[in-house]
């Protein structure tokens, strides 16, 4: 069956995105540990991070980091935290989290509540923020 991550893919369920390729994809995480929590996924359904072929997951780790520099310019943090859990959904993905503490990376933590609107705002300003950001 196909993923919840490969139906967002599909266009089968909704997603507020920030950045697509042909190969990868960024959305917003719908329960975010803060503003503007990321997750980067190959399009390519695969459920581990470390099971990708090499070219998928150098190409997954590159678009990473074109998306987390985008985030840092727009979202008021100190760092983009990085991190892979993977238990929930099997579809290789990365956590991008705008973070100002190592307990903002604290996934046991209550997740954060935002209407529609905050959600596409949020995905806007990075969207905006990728369009100026070279390399
Ligand atoms: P993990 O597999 O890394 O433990 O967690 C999966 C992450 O995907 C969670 O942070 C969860 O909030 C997020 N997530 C699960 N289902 C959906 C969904 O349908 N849409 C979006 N945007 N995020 C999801």
């Amino acid at each position: 069956m196909a993923s919840i991550f490969s139906k967002i893919v599909a266009g089968e369920i909704p997603a507020y995105k920030v950045a697509e390729t042909t190969g990868f994809l960024a959305f917003l995480d719908i329960n975010p540990l803060a503003e503007g929590h990321v997750l980067v996924i190959p399009k390519k359904e695969v459920d581990e991070l470390f099971d990708l072929d090499d070219e998928t997951y150098t190409g997954l780790q590159i678009f990473a980091k074109i998306v987390a520099t985008g985030m840092k310019k727009v979202l008021p943090c100190k760092r983009i935290g990085v991190t892979v859990i993977g238990l929930e959904v099997p579809h290789a993905h990365i956590h991008l989290i705008p973070i100002n503490g190592v307990n903002d990376m604290n996934f046991t933590k209550p997740k954060l509540k935002f209407t529609p609107e905050e959600f596409s705002a949020t995905a806007e300003k990075i969207k905006a923020a990728l369009r100026t950001t070279e390399g």
